[in-house]
């Protein structure tokens, strides 16, 4: 059997005040998707299980992957989609991990698009299977184009190869002769990662009754996306997903009752860790007893497409006088260069951020001393092997007064503790870090003594209410009350 795989990854913000470019996603093409090593995500876990079966070839055409960011440039979305489809002929069945929250220039549900054209060049017998973040933004008809998909369970998401995995067996379930049948559901819900965290609360609720149901048999999965919610595109939510072996009407009226539970309970969703206004937050985590504090400038994550130059929380901090605290990172090409011109050891007076997200945030002048200056170049993990290398571009460290403020030339996302180790910044040797976030990665969530988000501004503003959404359908919740 030849199977199409493939991988299209991107959660676009369509608050990000810039464009994501084809460069951004690193695009492979064709047998170098396969190249080894092959990472431990969803497109490794289709790759490993389809290839565990003597009798499949698989038939590659493209991965791409970009940090959340704006909407895509529509020449690198059509780029991206053109890639896979050259490649989708001749085969029996296709496997496919796509996000499920990117947006195009002109194009609201590229994740539709891109299946929709897959659907109608392999023709409706060629059954074909999806991986999905479980921050996706799926619309109904996609649910008629594809015969199953199947969403991250945990967020932080820790079961992406898994969710390969699974999305793999479900294709092979059917090329075996089984049957699938889907079931879609959605509530007109914009629900912030930040209170959908799986290990707490009511969506760890809600995933148990997922697990429930998945050990039920004729269940074959289902899966609960919260979304992503900024994104300012009319048909959004949360959704619910049932895959049977066969029976459309349980799928059906599985994904209606978990929806209509979801919806029920949508008043029960919030934030999981201590959660304040941006003053607030500074002072509990300055007042804090634990030798460390965690404090996350939600509004402005990478992870969802923050710009990461939103200058609130450093403000504050400076304002209020925090010490022993870095702040981590804050994007700034114009004031690096202004840094790695003075020299290390040297005082230098600028206007850090608010240059990108000038709706949110404005420059802040400082006067500080420059600690460090860094290429920037950093080995995912803190291991040392070539394919780890991630080059961003410089990086340096200004210290103002009590502050160590890491400025970077290109937009970082910090995701673990060795990240900031290799700039010379042990994190637990700080009263407060602030890392630009939301919920904080497993990586760092477990070095954390204590964890405090501050509900800040910026296009990834937690209390969804403080954006302006023009063009999502009303009434919603809880923009709207009901
Ligand atoms: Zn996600």
């Amino acid at each position: 059997m030849k199977i199409l795989v493939g991988a299209i990854g991107h959660e676009s913000n369509t608050f990000t005040p810039f464009l994501t470019t084809l460069q951004d996603f690193h695009p492979r093409y064709g047998g170098d998707t396969l190249a080894p090593p092959i990472r431990h995500n969803a497109f490794g876990g289709i790759v490993a299980t389809l290839q565990a079966r003597g009798d499949v070839t698989l038939v590659p055409s493209v991965t791409a992957h970009a940090m959340p960011g704006g909407v895509v440039e529509r020449r690198a979305f059509e780029t991206l989609k053109g890639a896979l489809l050259e490649a989708a002929h001749d085969v029996d069945g296709a496997c496919i991990f796509l996000h499920g929250a990117m947006r195009a220039e002109g194009v609201d549900y590229t994740e539709n698009d891109i299946l929709t054209a897959l659907r109608a060049k392999l023709g409706p017998d060629v059954p074909i299977t999806i991986a999905l973040d479980m921050h996706a933004n799926i619309v109904a008809e996609t649910a008629r184009v594809v015969n199953a998909m199947v969403a991250y369970h945990t967020a932080p998401h820790d079961d992406a190869y898994e969710t390969g995995v699974k999305a793999a067996e479900m294709l092979l379930h059917r090329l075996d002769g089984g049957r699938l049948a889907m079931g879609f559901a959605k509530i007109p819900f914009l629900l912030p990662g930040e209170k959908a965290e799986t290990s707490v609360g009511a969506m760890r609720e809600m995933m148990q009754l997922v697990a429930d149901l998945e050990a039920q048999p004729g269940i074959v999965s289902a899966s609960l996306m919260n979304g992503h919610c900024w994104a300012d595109v009319p048909d959004i939510g949360v959704i619910a997903v049932v895959v049977t072996d066969g029976d459309e009407t349980l799928a059906q009226a599985e994904a209606d009752q978990l929806a209509a539970t979801f919806w029920a309970r949508r008043a029960d969703f919030d934030f999981h860790t201590e959660a304040y206004p941006v003053d607030e937050a500074v002072r509990v985590a300055m007042n804090a007893p634990e030798s460390t504090v965690f404090l996350s400038d939600s509004g402005d994550n990478p992870g969802a497409g923050g710009t990461t130059d939103v200058t609130a929380v450093l403000e504050s901090l400076l304002r209020q006088g925090a010490t022993n605290t870095v702040v981590a990172a804050i994007w700034d090409a114009a004031a690096v260069e202004t840094c790695i011109a003075a020299g290390v050891g040297k005082r230098v007076s600028l206007e850090i951020g608010g240059k990108l997200d000038t709706r949110h945030s404005k420059p802040l002048p400082v006067t500080g001393k420059v600690r460090l200056i860094s290429d920037g170049d950093y080995y995912r993990g803190g291991v040392r092997e070539p394919h780890r290398l991630v080059q961003r571009g410089p990086v340096v460290v200004l210290t103002v007064e009590g502050v160590d403020i890491v400025l970077s030339a290109n937009r970082l996302s910090i995701e673990e503790p060795a990240h900031l180790q290799s700039l010379g910044i042990e994190p637990l040797a700080y009263k407060i870090v602030v890392p630009k976030r939301g919920y904080l990665t497993t990586p760092l969530h477990v070095i954390s003594p204590r964890s405090i988000l501050a509900i800040s501004p910026g296009v990834t503003n937690c209390d969804v209410r403080q954006l302006a959404y023009r063009r999502v359908q009303r009434p919603m919740y809880p923009l709207d009350e009901f």
